[in-house]
């Protein structure tokens, strides 16, 4: 069985050798440490953050569930936590649709134009039961599920969904958006 030599063995005499309990020395200790001194990462992973913390909704509203929505800009939710209280009422200044209510037929394609209008990236919330599959509008009128038209990130279960469980659908999205998951129009493959 091989023994193995120290490096005193073969002839090397400095000090930290003839002294193996002194411990690492001062450059080791840094060498160590460098990872914790130093902010690494990658500068995708840097966009990914600061888009995940400057969420701009839309104004727009539908119906009942617009009312939820708007509540998340008060001081008793402050969605401004989320980096996301910034309604903007022009589509081009902002990247998140929020789908509040049932759409109906009529006002599906002033929908998808403003959905056009958004820069990209951009994602879609489809908050609440109409806006998901239609709800309790099984009838001629009403879309049955927004994502018919546009591209769904999220949706938020409910009738309506309270304004907590839109923030925490606004925080998945943050999740997503911060592990780098492309928006669904991207994963659908559909035209933007
Ligand atoms: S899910 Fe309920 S609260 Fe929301 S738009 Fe439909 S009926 Fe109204």
């Amino acid at each position: 069985m091989a023994v193995d030599k120290r490096l005193k063995d073969y002839g090397l005499n400095s000090e930290r050798v003839m002294w193996p309990d002194k411990g690492p020395g001062v450059f080791e200790q840094e060498l160590g440490n460098l990872e914790q001194r130093l902010m690494l990462t990658t500068v995708a992973k840097a966009v990914a953050w600061a888009q995940s913390s400057s969420v701009w909704p839309d104004t727009f509203g539908l119906a009942c569930c617009a009312i939820e929505m708007m509540s998340i800009v008060s001081a008793r939710y402050d969605v401004a936590r989320f980096g996301a209280e910034v309604f903007r009422s022009s589509p081009r200044q902002a990247d998140l649709l929020i789908v509040s209510g049932r759409v109906a037929h009529k006002m599906a394609a002033p929908l998808r134009q403003i959905y056009d209008q958004m820069l990209e990236p951009k994602w879609v919330i489809a908050m609440g039961a109409c806006a998901s599959s239609g709800g309790m509008f099984n009838n001629y009128t009403v879309l049955q599920g927004v994502d018919r038209i546009t591209p769904v990130d999220i949706h938020v279960p409910g009738c309506p969904p309270r304004p907590e469980a839109l923030v925490e659908g606004i925080v998945r999205l943050q999740e997503k958006i911060k592990a780098g998951v492309p928006p669904a129009y991207e994963i659908r493959g559909v035209a933007s």
